[in-house]
């Protein structure tokens, strides 16, 4: 676009154009009665806990996405059982994770218009972790569908993979800006490459993707208070070249 300072938009998915967060934690409580009924006397806070170290432990086997969050909860629930859980609770889990999996999409306030102000302007990327057909499916059921010009559903988000498709795609890091709730995922791994990142807070956000904005690298950050903002924000950006 003639004189805009960027050639490539990115968007994150879940927590940014969609609700998704609040399904996991839904998916906790259910997975805590149904161990609180399986006799495990643990705080729910302590079940969190459990769940969240498993989760970490299994992101190198099983990426992000529901799959890995329901192998997590069946370990989980073998542990906390010492192996005592019954089948018909590991059944109860892969039923949970089925019924995640086929959930409506719902946006948050404001999306559809920016999605479609921005996609006038710039190809639109969507950049998504987790399970490939999870994630295009979702993308498919939100109706947005056919305001992206590309769809990366990736393993992580490192500095590394951004550089990758870029490079793919033949767009320089400095004309490259990517928006979303993940201060870890969305945001740092961009601004080390030297792009632009918009941080786009959610209400509710998983832990493990909260991080701090080194000091050095906020000159391309820039946080806005709600998605609506994004086009306002992209505006004021100046041609780098
Ligand atoms: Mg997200």
């Amino acid at each position: 676009m003639r004189g805009s300072a960027i050639d490539l938009i990115a968007l994150d998915a879940d927590d940014t154009l969609w609700h998704n967060e609040r399904s996991y934690r839904a998916a906790r409580e259910r997975f805590g009665r149904l161990l609180a009924v399986a006799g495990v006397a643990r705080s729910a806070d302590d079940i969190d806990a459990h769940i969240n170290e498993t989760e970490l432990m299994n992101l190198p086997y099983f990426g992000y996405g529901v799959s890995s969050f329901a192998l997590s909860l069946i370990e989980s629930a073998i542990a906390l059982t010492e192996g005592r859980i019954a089948a018909t609770d590991l059944m109860n889990i892969v039923e949970l994770a089925k019924e995640m999996m086929s959930e409506p999409v719902e946006l948050f306030a404001g999306v559809r218009e920016v999605v479609d102000e921005l996609a006038a302007s710039y190809p639109l990327m969507l950049i998504t972790k987790g399970d490939l057909l999870h994630q295009t499916a979702k993308l498919d059921r939100s109706g947005l569908r056919s305001c992206f010009r590309f769809v990366e559903v990736v393993s992580q988000k490192t500095p590394a993979v951004y550089a990758e498709i870029l490079s793919r795609h033949g767009t320089e890091p400095s004309r490259f800006l990517m928006a979303g709730n993940s201060l870890r995922s969305d945001v740092v791994p961009v601004l080390q490459l030297g792009g632009w990142a918009v941080h786009v807070p959610a209400h509710l956000t998983w832990s493990h993707e909260h991080a701090d904005v080194p000091e050095a690298l906020t000159g391309r950050y820039r946080p806005v208070a709600a998605i609506g903002e994004l086009s306002t924000v992209i505006r004021q950006l100046l041609p780098t070249h």
